[in-house]
C-alpha cells in the first residue's frame, strides 16, 4: 500500500479547528483509496510561540523535511496583541520561513465559483450564474518584486525611483511546466499572461512559454496581454483554466480571481517547490473573532487537502472525490455563516466536516 508522510500544521486560531475536519476527510479518503497517510503534527506561529520563543523551530522544519507535503491551517493573533513578542511578524516567520527552507517558488489559487454560491460574486448574474473554475498559477520568488537594481536616486525635480522586472530563461520555463502540468490534471488549457506588446521581459517570456508550450501538444495554450485578462475575468471568467502568470501580474489577478467568487474562505491555495513538494493552506487567515467557537468553514482547509492530492500526491480521482462531495453539500443547502444565504442550513465547523465525509462515503461519490 502506498503510504505518504504529511507535516500537519495546525498554527492559531480556527486553524485547529478546521484542521481537524480536513484530517477526517483525508482519513475518508483513506479507506476508499489504497493509500495510507501518515500524520505528523507540528508547532507554527504563536502555537509554536510558547514552547519555543520562535515562530518556526527547527523540530517542525525536521518533521516537514521528512514528509511528502506539508498541510498548512494559518497563523496570527488577536489585532490587540499584534505588537507583542508572541505575534510581532508571526506571517513572515512562518510563512516566508517556509518558502524559503523548501524554495516554493510556485503559487497556485484557485478561484473557483460554485453556481450555488453565484450570490456572492459581484459579478452579473448571467456571468456568475455559470460558475466558474480557474487557477492562477504566479511565480513568486522573481521578477520586478525581487530584480535588481531598485532604488532611489537624485533628488528635488529629478529625483527617481527604479524597480527592474527580469526572468531568465530558466525561471520562466520552470514556471511554464507547473502550470502545463496543472492543465493536464484539469481541463487542458493554460493561458499565459503578459504585455508582450510593451515590455521586452515579456516579448521573452512569451517566446519562452511557447518553447514550452510546445512540449505539451495536448494542452490548449493561448498568450494574452495583462489588461484584456484583467477585463476578460469580468466578461467571461468561464474561458480560463490555467492562467499563467509572472509575479507582480500573478499577485494582482489572483486578487481579482478570488474577489470574483465573493467568498475568500471557501479558497484553498498551495506554494509548491520543484518536484512533488508543496504546502498547502486556506486562502483566509487565523480569525481571531471567531475562533473557538466552532464556527469557522473549513471548507478552504478541505479544498486545500485535496489540492494536496492532486497535485503533490497524483491522486487526481481522489481529489475529484473531496471536490465533488463539497459541491454536493453547498447543493443540500449546508452553510456556515460566512457563505450564509436566506434559506440556507446552518452548519458548524464539524457538521460541514461530517457532511462532506458522508458524501465522500456514499455509494454515487
Ligand atoms: P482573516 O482571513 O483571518 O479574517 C477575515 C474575516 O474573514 C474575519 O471576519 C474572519 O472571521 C473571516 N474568516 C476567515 N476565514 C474564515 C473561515 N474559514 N470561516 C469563516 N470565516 C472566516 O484575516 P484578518 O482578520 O485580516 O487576519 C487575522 C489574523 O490572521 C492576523 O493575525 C493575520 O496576520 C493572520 N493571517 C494569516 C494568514 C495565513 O496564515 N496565511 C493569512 C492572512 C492573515
Amino acid at each position: 500500500m502506498d503510504v505518504k508522510k504529511i507535516a500537519v500544521l495546525p498554527g492559531d486560531g480556527i486553524g485547529p479547528e478546521v484542521m481537524q475536519e480536513a484530517l477526517k476527510v483525508l482519513d475518508a479518503v483513506q479507506s476508499k483509496f489504497n493509500v495510507k497517510f501518515e500524520y505528523k503534527h507540528a508547532l507554527v506561529g504563536g502555537a509554536a510561540w510558547d514552547d519555543y520563543q520562535t515562530h518556526l523551530p527547527e523540530d517542525t522544519l525536521k518533521i516537514c523535511r521528512e514528509s511528502d507535503a506539508i498541510l498548512f491551517g494559518s497563523v496570527g493573533g488577536p489585532v490587540r496583541e499584534q505588537d507583542t513578542d508572541k505575534w510581532r511578524g508571526v506571517e513572515v516567520n512562518s510563512l516566508l520561513g517556509l518558502r524559503k527552507a523548501f524554495g516554493l517558488y510556485a503559487n497556485l489559487r484557485p478561484a473557483k465559483l460554485y453556481s450555488s454560491l453565484a450570490f456572492a460574486s459581484p459579478l452579473r448574474s448571467d456571468i456568475s450564474e455559470k460558475g466558474f473554475d480557474i487557477w492562477v498559477v504566479r511565480e513568486l520568488t522573481g521578477g520586478i518584486y525581487f530584480g535588481k537594481p531598485k532604488g532611489r536616486t537624485g533628488d528635488g525635480e529629478t529625483e527617481a525611483a527604479f524597480d527592474t522586472m527580469i526572468y531568465s530563461r530558466a525561471e520562466i520555463k520552470r514556471i511554464a511546466r507547473v502550470a502545463f502540468e496543472a492543465a493536464r490534471k484539469r481541463r487542458g488549457k493554460v493561458t499565459s499572461i503578459d504585455k508582450a506588446n510593451v515590455l521586452t521581459t515579456m516579448v521573452f517570456w512569451r517566446q519562452v512559454v511557447e518553447e514550452i508550450a510546445k512540449e505539451y501538444p495536448d494542452v490548449e495554450y493561448e498568450p494574452m496581454y495583462v489588461d484584456n485578462a484583467a477585463m476578460q475575468l469580468t466578461k467571461n471568467p468561464q474561458q480560463f483554466d490555467v492562467m499563467l502568470c509572472g509575479n507582480m501580474f500573478g499577485d494582482i489577478l489572483s486578487d481579482e480571481a478570488a474577489a470574483l467568487t465573493g467568498s475568500l474562505g471557501m479558497l484553498p491555495s498551495a506554494s509548491i517547490a520543484d518536484g512533488s513538494f508543496g504546502m498547502y493552506e486556506p486562502g483566509g487567515g487565523s480569525a481571531p473573532d471567531i475562533a473557538g467557537q466552532g464556527v469557522a468553514n473549513p471548507i478552504a482547509q478541505i479544498l486545500s487537502a485535496a489540492m494536496m492530492l492532486r497535485y503533490s500526491f497524483d491522486m487526481v480521482e481522489a481529489a475529484e472525490v473531496i471536490e465533488t462531495a463539497v459541491e454536493r453539500v453547498l447543493n443540500d443547502g449546508y452553510r456556515t455563516g460566512d457563505i450564509w444565504q436566506e434559506g440556507g442550513k446552518n452548519t458548524g465547523t464539524s457538521e460541514m466536516g461530517d457532511r462532506i465525509v458522508e458524501k465522500i462515503e456514499s455509494k454515487n461519490s
